[in-house]
């Protein structure tokens, strides 16, 4: 067992020339009888880390596996290396069950692939105590995260292994290891004394790219057709129906589009997961049920038209962009909206506090990536506790964002906020500020809503813009009940003038009207000749708080 026996075996049988990154030490120090931890990014080549191990270690490795297609894909993949390897999952009948179960005892097998649910019956337990694994794989580790995405209830039980099988080596490996969920992996699975090896998590290769939401769809199109024609890539929405209509919208532009969401039946979801890999230029449409394991080395872009609800989640779905190296796009559009349904789901969600919290702080780094005027990768880089210098290969390196100084504009947003009662969406607070006489407006109008008409200075999607970043920055947050959108403590300062407050975007004036815009102007008047009687007595109001207070009226202090 040396580390040229490794990469003999990685010559011969697998057909590569060299280890890659920490290939080589974590499969010396498997083979030897170490437990560990390897984090590593998308395509890194984590599964060499537990196959080679098995060659060299006697006995067959167990290797488990949340997803039914990955396991296949492998052992395809290794029978076609000429290595014996085998799956035990529920597409097995019981007699190709017994048969694999049969040469796992005859010592036949090198590697048998297992769902994590068979694993921990008494008939699999029964096999390990007749004839003890050469090692334990634990693939695709972050399933064991009670508060990621992908979730496995069964990982749970996982560490019984270490308890019933103390001196069979263990190796736990993911792609998502921001620092929470690299601690839950290492108390869930019991692996405190397993040496970890952390990659860096850069691609280089992935160019990141956020732009601000006016019309997804459209944005997208113009996104595939200027820069990724003919290419494979991976669309991902919030919604089954969100997937189901964007990708009619991609066909019926002469686009190859696929949808995939876990609502579709599961013989056409495997059938167009099948044409993705296998043809070429197809793009998929997708809820983040698609794509672990999915090892496709040409996806050219990854785009997202709806935000992700945490940093990781994000870093892991852009990762299955580039695995070949090649220059590759992540790509999002993201826009209020996208901030208040998400705070709202979280807000209005049934999950204890605790994991609210958690849910909350996941949300606040994905949102502090899409607002941020530095390097993307370095924020990303900087949420795996890497620090990197600036990339040169994002849009914020490649375009530096102007900033405008937005103090008046937040406290006239907020003041909005304030005085219309704090209960309302952004778009009813939005009409106020533009003075628009809507229904709703009118309404709500009382002598209270000194801030009617004080932003007609700036067109829609400037207000919108000033909103989203004010969410996002935490001055605003969302009621749990309705979703309106109240102040926060952070909110005071500025409204009080101590600070200021420089925001991303272009300076309110310059700014072309948004297709919203068109049609939210179309829909609405501004104040009617007949509504004067109400001006005036704004114009009163307006007039007396200015005396008594001496500064714009419609700002309020909130001590
Ligand atoms: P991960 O599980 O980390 O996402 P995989 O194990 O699926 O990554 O490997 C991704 C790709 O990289 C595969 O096509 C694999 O064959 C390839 N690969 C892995 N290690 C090497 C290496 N040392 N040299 C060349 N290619 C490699
Ligand atoms: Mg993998
Ligand atoms: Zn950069």
């Amino acid at each position: 067992m040396s580390a040229s026996s490794a990469l003999s075996l990685l010559q011969t049988i697998f057909g590569y020339d060299r280890f890659r990154g920490r290939q080589a030490e974590i499969v010396e120090h498997v083979a030897q009888g170490g437990d560990a931890l390897v984090l590593m990014p998308t395509g890194g080549g984590k599964s060499l880390c537990y196959q080679i191990p098995a060659l060299m270690r006697p006995g067959c490795a167990v290797v488990v596996s949340p997803l039914i297609a990955l396991m296949q894909d492998q052992v395809e993949g290794l029978h076609q290396l000429g290595v014996e390897a085998a799956f035990l999952n529920s597409t097995l009948d019981n007699n190709a069950a017994r048969e694999v179960e049969q040469r796992y005892l005859r010592g036949e097998l090198k590697l048998l692939y297992v769902a994590p649910e068979r694993l921990l019956t008494p008939r699999f337990l029964a096999l390990l105590e007749h004839t003890p694994a050469a090692l334990f794989a634990i693939d695709e580790a972050h399933c064991v995260s009670q508060w990621g995405h992908d979730f496995r209830p069964e990982y749970i039980g996982l560490s019984l292994l270490h308890e019933r099988y103390p001196a069979v080596p263990r190796i736990a490996l993911t792609a998502t290891a921001d620092a929470a969920t690299r601690r839950e992996i290492v108390q869930r699975l019991a692996l405190e004394d397993a040496a970890q090896f952390v990659s860096s998590f850069d691609r280089p290769n992935i160019r990141y790219r956020i732009v601000e939401k006016d019309n997804a769809r459209k944005q997208l199109l113009a996104f595939i057709e200027r820069e990724h024609d003919g290419d494979a890539g991976i669309v991902y929405c919030l919604s089954r129906k969100r997937v189901e209509e964007t990708a009619q919208f991609l066909c019926a532009n002469g686009i190859t589009a696929l949808p995939y969401h876990a609502g579709m039946n599961a013989e056409l979801r495997a059938r167009n997961q099948t044409r993705f890999l296998r043809e070429e230029g197809i793009v998929m449409v997708a809820t983040i049920a698609f794509g672990m394991g999915i090892d496709k080395p040409d996806v050219r872009f990854v785009a997202h038209i709806d935000l992700p609800k945490s940093l990781e989640g994000y870093y892991q779905e852009t990762g299955r962009a580039g695995r070949d190296g090649l220059p590759s796009s992540a790509w999002l559009a993201y826009g209020l909206n996208d901030v208040m349904q998400l705070k709202e789901m979280i807000e209005s969600g049934q999950a204890p506090e605790a994991q609210k919290q958690v849910e909350r702080q996941k949300l606040n780094a994905m949102l502090g990536l899409a607002e941020t005027v530095a390097c993307r990768r370095q924020v990303i880089l900087a949420y795996f506790g890497e620090q990197s210098a600036d990339c040169g290969n994002c849009d914020n390196c490649l375009n530096p964002p102007t900033t405008w100084d937005a103090t008046e504009a937040a406290r006239k947003a907020l003041s909005c906020v304030f005085r219309t009662g704090q209960r309302f969406g952004a778009g009813h607070v939005i009409d106020v500020l533009l003075g628009k006489a809507t229904d709703k407006v009118k309404q709500h109008f009382h002598d209270r809503v000194t801030t009617f008409g004080i932003g007609t200075d700036m067109p829609e999607a400037g207000w919108r813009s000033v909103l989203r970043q004010l969410l996002a920055a935490g001055y605003l947050q969302t009621e749990p009940e309705f979703g309106g959108l109240q102040l926060t403590d952070t909110a005071r300062p500025l409204l009080r003038g101590e600070q200021a407050l420089r925001l991303r975007g272009l300076p309110d004036k310059k700014r072309d009207k948004t297709e919203r815009d068109k049609k939210r102007s179309a829909a609405s008047q501004d104040i009617a000749p007949q509504d004067e009687a109400l001006w005036q007595r704004l114009r009163q109001k307006r007039r007396e708080l200015a005396d008594e207070q001496s500064v714009p009226a419609y700002l309020i202090f909130t001590d």
